[in-house]
């Protein structure tokens, strides 16, 4: 690291839950951010209490890239059954950049990976203040394919 600071962006989030699941996806990126390789880190929030943490995971074939979500989803699901129920994301800036950690929404196709395995999962977006808002409502009429009938649904 440089050596220069960076405020956790939770300051900007209203809700518990949201502060919580931002300062660890921060703390996650601060420690692990390498620039054009790791730019952002994200939390995922199991129903029973535990986090789950995500890198992402820059590639010279940009397709090739994977989203912190994706490896947050994937942490949770090595360790547990439980229904995932939130998520935050943070990009840490690059060092020609001011020096502000943001609140990232998930892209578009990890809105997809999300619901086909949290479908109740709500995420922090970030509005003003940055609160959880339920993933549905980020993505109406979600793409439901042949895999599988409907969502997985946890009982
Ligand atoms: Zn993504």
């Amino acid at each position: 690291m440089s050596g220069r600071i960076v405020p956790d962006p939770a300051h900007a989030c209203a809700q518990r839950a949201a502060k919580d699941l931002v300062t660890a996806a921060f703390q996650a990126i601060r420690g692990r951010y390498v620039q054009d390789r790791h730019q952002i880190a994200a939390a995922v929030l199991d129903a029973d209490g535990r986090v789950h943490l995500g890198l992402h995971l820059d590639a010279m074939v940009g397709r090739a890239a994977v989203c912190a979500e994706a490896g947050a989803v994937s942490a949770a699901r090595l360790a547990t059954d439980a229904e995932l129920i939130a998520v935050a994301a943070v990009r840490y800036p690059k060092p020609t950049e001011p020096a502000l950690a943001r609140i990232v929404p998930p892209c578009g196709l990890c809105r997809e990976l999300l619901l086909d395995h949290a479908p109740r999962l709500d995420v922090v977006v970030p509005d003003t203040p940055a609160r959880l808002v339920a993933l549905t409502a980020l993505l109406p009429h979600k793409y439901l394919g042949t895999k599988w009938p409907m969502p997985v649904s946890p009982t």
